[in-house]
């Protein structure tokens, strides 16, 4: 086991991460910028690092600081959380060059998944369902044309490099089909400095269901369920749930078994998560990410596993706790992005929190970094918690999660916890019946 962990993040999932140290009993060192100074994580690690000045690429980002805190403190292990370096595959093999042991995968799988055209291309390999589309990068707008026709109308054009829903365009025909191209090519060319586009089928009115994975690097592969992320307001997630109101439990064991044995086959280690669209029952891989997701809590809610401790025995060699058999989904958990924003416009609040008050009591967990006098930094994301709540269904979890609403307090600035208390009332999501563009259509229609 590690002696001592630096944890590369900041806000809840920094604060995360600590909490599973301190209970393997292994010492922990935090980074931070100077804007984060008075920050939960660093008032409560062992060692803490300062390692630049506010802005991200300055200091969360900055490899040569955070090895150099590293080398300084001792810390023989790195836990990224998600964002910032969490998938960055250089980071990765520096630290591995150092002898510093990244708490996630490889290097080389992290890679292979940054790389849309290669991450389909892989899962179709492992048996994963894919969206038809092209084999590889469409090189002109003639193969753009003949595999449009080959799969039919509307298709989706996208970037290979893509990430936060950029460099995507539909095609509804032939008509839009040059300059979808073209838009989608040069958003591309803008964002990523890579213009290399794909294309595929376009989904009307899918949900957003995603695998938990964890290999063991040796060959073992396990599945932990699905969350469903359909309520989405530009690609970003906003609710999540755990299980998905539109699978059973046939259908949870069956994409559930092709995920784990393709994460055997591709020798995985770590957390990872597969996210599918799913219609009319079936599953289309979109993407992996190599890394611990923000909705993971819905997850631990209804196995009772810890997943920061299975990513720390994983990489520290100790394997996974867990066999596939002794996975068990229990009750029903959902989670609410609790972000410094305005409800309805979604625009930032930064600003200090004047008073701050959690609700509690059973099947309530919240996972926040923040405190009544908090000033919150306008550097960086605007989630300052996630409100997690658990019942032995779904009738009893939405029970639970309106009164937790109620109980919660943010004063002092803007946060989408009345969004929140609307959504619970609301007869569609009450009955799971929704897609990824119910939330965007359910904003619009309030105006
Ligand atoms: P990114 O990495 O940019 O977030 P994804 O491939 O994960 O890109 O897709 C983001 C979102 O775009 C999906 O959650 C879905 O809402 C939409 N999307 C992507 N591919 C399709 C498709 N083939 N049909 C319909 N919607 C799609």
């Amino acid at each position: 086991m590690f002696q001592k962990v630096l944890i590369a993040n900041r806000g809840e999932i920094a604060l995360r991460v600590l909490r599973a140290c301190k209970e393997l009993g292994i010492q922990t060192v935090v980074v931070h910028s100077t804007a984060d100074s008075d920050a939960m994580h660093v008032r409560l690690a062992d060692e803490s690092v300062c390692v630049g000045p506010p802005p991200s690429r300055e200091s969360y980002l900055n490899i040569h600081q955070i090895v150099a805190a590293c080398e300084i403190t001792g810390a023989d292990a790195v836990h990224p959380g998600y964002g910032f370096l969490s998938e960055n595959a250089k980071f990765a093999d520096i630290l591995a060059a150092h002898n510093i042991t990244f708490i996630g995968p490889s290097g080389d799988h992290i890679r292979i998944m940054g790389d849309k055209i290669e991450a389909k291309r892989t899962a179709k390999r492992l048996g994963i369902p894919v969206v038809p589309g092209s084999d590889g990068a469409i090189s002109d707008e003639k193969e753009a044309k003949r595999v449009a026709a080959e799969i039919g109308y509307p298709v989706i054009i996208k970037a290979s490099a893509g990430g936060g829903g950029r460099g995507m365009k539909v095609a509804r025909s032939e008509a839009d089909l040059e300059v979808a191209l073209q838009t989608a090519r040069s958003e591309a060319g803008a964002a990523f400095g890579d213009d290399a586009v794909y294309i595929e089928k376009f989904l009307e009115k899918p949900r957003h269901i995603e695998l938990q994975v964890f290999g063991d690097g040796a060959g073992r592969g396990v599945h932990f369920g699905e969350r469903d992320c359909s309520l989405q307001r530009r690609h970003q997630k906003v609710w999540e749930e755990a299980n998905s109101p539109a699978l059973n439990s046939e259908e949870r064991a069956r994409i559930g078994g092709i995920c784990a044995k393709a994460i055997a086959d591709l020798g995985y280690s770590g957390a990872g998560t597969i996210e599918f669209l799913y219609e009319n029952g079936e599953f289309y891989f979109i993407e992996m990410n190599t890394r611990l997701q923000v909705e993971h809590p819905v997850t631990e809610a209804i196995t009772g596993i810890d997943l920061v401790h299975e990513q720390i025995r994983v990489a520290s060699g100790g394997g996974l706790s867990v066999r596939q058999e002794d996975i068990k989904f229990n009750g029903h958990a959902i989670e609410c992005r609790i972000n410094a924003e305005d409800p309805r416009t979604f625009t930032p609040s930064p600003g200090t929190i004047t008073h701050f008050h959690t609700p509690g009591g059973l099947g309530v967990r919240v996972d926040s970094g923040v405190y009544s006098g908090y000033r919150i930094p306008p550097y960086y994301d605007s989630l300052i918690g996630k409100l997690i709540v658990h019942g032995r269904n779904r009738v009893e979890c939405m029970m639970r999660l309106r009164r937790a609403l109620d109980e919660f307090v943010v004063d002092g600035i803007k946060t989408t916890l009345p969004l929140f208390r609307d959504l619970v009332g609301n007869p569609d999501i009450a009955n799971g019946d929704y897609d990824i563009h119910w939330l965007e259509k359910y904003l619009a229609e309030d105006d």
